[in-house]
């Protein structure tokens, strides 16, 4: 095709377009940023709902964007009706925000660099496959369904790639007249890149977390343009990210496949080549065959993003747990530094994962741990309170006719350098903090922590009436109780007992057990003075004689 034919046929092609190349590129600028800033971006398909997989891709774009003050922006990709959902952009929203994943751009707080949804960009496309046309560097390929399944059953037949290229790409080099004539036959068509590749070279490429990787070069004339207009994922992703100004295209290992395609698109459209991350998959071991598979959103409830809401794990601590996932060297850091965030830390590409990332809820649930160690009482119950609001109404009730005494057992053992480390979700608060609120208390069936035992009511009433003094410290206080225990036929030391077990009728510890399955209906709690000290003596007492009541 001459020259001319080449004009003629983009504006037969494309009739519409009316700016060129040169009008967007001046259009969307280099942007201004600080030097080594990232530009990242997400690009969901707008199917109603995050997976965690995703969530956790997007964490990583903003964390990176973030270190570097660089711009972190969302782009709904819309180009596949198939995966496109009524409200499905809105969802996508609502589980961002629920995890503070706040883009710098995106169709909701626009952005200089827009529109961020690729279904109203395609005057964009159009406009650069129209130049590709008129380079000689694209075509219209009328072939049928029909015909393409009957070249791929010829190639399978002779064992060879399948797809359209070389002597299959039938269409390669029609005349203008062989296309006019088409086009007034009413013959659909998509619009294929004219591949300059040859598989026998081989092209080098390196991954930020992959590393150097080798591919033959591609020479497969892919779809840029389907049958109505709209982009292939290829093309969409080659234009907005070179004139989105994206540094990093981080996203899933899936897309490794498709590298040799997007490094021919972005040398054919004359484009810089973005840096490419591809991050592993999230993984787990499936309970059923034991074998390692993908998080998968129909197996597994920890897939959904909404899943942490509901059961009570906090946002950040799922945060948390994706950047300890995120970098293999940040646990070690977090634990050494109590007194930082993650986002002080440095995250870098190569310390991330290169095959699989194992999703352990176990892991998360003890980071969680390490999560609500680290926050004062007041902050525990604020935090619980608010999620009961939404969760829990009748437990938010409790909470705030119990305000001073349920920060005050929230509080405990929470100075000094280990503390407290027993809470994962606001659920649990309810369940291990039941003894807080005497209502909740006095219904417990605290018969299930001690089977067929029961515990001797008159000892501990008369350890509360005659030696029980809530006005010293903790040493002075377990000195009485050890007193007591030497009164009463008990050792003072689980040591003097075990030495000779059969002049005691037990020992300390047993009386402590006894006081506390009776105040708190439970045979582990935090410090039993403290408690003790928050109820007071006469609600000691009523517990006392509240188990009596119910066990003897
Ligand atoms: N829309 C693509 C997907 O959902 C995004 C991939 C990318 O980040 O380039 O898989």
């Amino acid at each position: 095709m001459t020259n001319e034919e080449r004009i003629e046929l983009a504006e037969l092609l494309f009739p519409n377009i009316k700016h060129d190349r040169a009008y967007y590129e001046e259009k969307y600028p280099e942007r201004d940023l600080p030097e080594g800033a990232m530009v990242t971006r997400f690009g969901p398909s707008p199917t109603g709902f995050v997976h965690m997989g995703s969530l956790f891709g997007s964490f990583i774009d903003m964390t990176y964007a973030r270190q570097t003050n660089g711009v972190f922006y969302l782009r709904i990709e819309d180009t596949d009706q198939k995966r496109t959902v009524e409200n499905g952009v809105e969802g996508i929203f609502t589980d961002l925000d629920s995890f503070d994943i706040c883009p710098d751009e995106s169709t909701k707080v626009g952005g200089e660099y827009g529109p961020y949804i690729q279904s109203q960009r395609v005057d964009i496309y159009q406009t650069y496959v129209k130049d590709l046309i008129v380079q000689g560097k694209a075509y219209p390929c009328f072939m049928t369904e029909k015909e393409l399944e009957s070249i791929r059953e010829e190639q399978e037949i002779n064992k060879v790639r399948t797809g359209v290229y070389g002597i299959y790409a039938a269409d390669r080099d029609l005349s203008i007249e062989e296309i006019k004539e088409k086009i007034a036959n009413g013959d659909e068509y998509v619009i294929r890149l004219k591949s300059p590749g040859n598989p026998n070279n081989i092209i080098e490429f390196t991954d930020l977390i992959k590393g150097k990787m080798k591919f033959p070069e591609s020479d497969e004339d892919f779809v840029l343009l389907k049958k109505d207009g709209v982009p292939t994922y290829h093309f969409a992703h080659a234009i907005d990210d070179h004139l989105m100004h994206t540094t990093h295209v981080i996203r899933a290992d899936e897309w490794v496949s498709s590298i040799p395609k997007h490094v021919q698109l972005f040398n054919v459209l004359g484009f810089k080549l973005p840096n490419f991350c591809h991050h592993a998959p999230l993984t787990k071991k499936d309970e059923e065959t034991g074998t390692i598979r993908k998080l998968s959103k129909r197996k597994d409830p920890e897939a959904a993003v909404s899943y942490y809401e509901e059961v009570g794990i906090p946002n950040d601590a799922v945060k948390l747990y994706l950047a300890t996932i995120l970098n293999s060297n940040f646990e070690e850091w977090y634990l050494e530094n109590p007194d930082k965030s993650y986002q002080d830390f440095t995250f870098t590409f190569n310390k991330m994962a290169v095959g699989g990332t194992s999703f352990d809820l176990d892991k998360l649930t003890n980071i969680s741990k390490t999560y609500f160690s680290r926050k004062s009482g007041e902050e525990v119950y604020e935090e619980t309170l608010s999620w009961a609001l939404k969760h829990d109404k009748e437990y938010a009730e409790l909470l705030l006719a119990n305000k001073e005494d349920m920060i005050k057992f929230l509080s405990i053992e929470k100075d000094g350098p280990r503390p407290r480390k027993d809470i994962s979700k606001y659920s649990e608060v309810k369940e291990e903090f039941s003894y807080a609120i005497d209502s909740m208390f006095e219904e417990e069936d605290y018969s299930k922590f001690d089977g067929d035992k029961t515990y001797d009511t008159n000892l501990v009433l008369d350890y509360v009436n005659n030696y029980l003094d809530l006005d010293v410290d903790n040493e002075a206080w377990f000195n009485k109780v050890k007193e007591f225990a030497e009164a009463n036929g008990y050792a003072a030391s689980p040591k003097d007992y075990k030495k000779n077990p059969d002049d005691y009728k037990g020992h300390v510890g047993d009386i402590c057990e006894a006081i506390r399955v009776m105040i708190t209906g439970r045979l582990k709690s935090p410090d039993l003075f403290s408690i003790m000290k928050i109820l007071g003596k006469d609600k000691i007492l009523k517990r006392v004689e509240l188990y009596n009541k119910k066990f003897n």
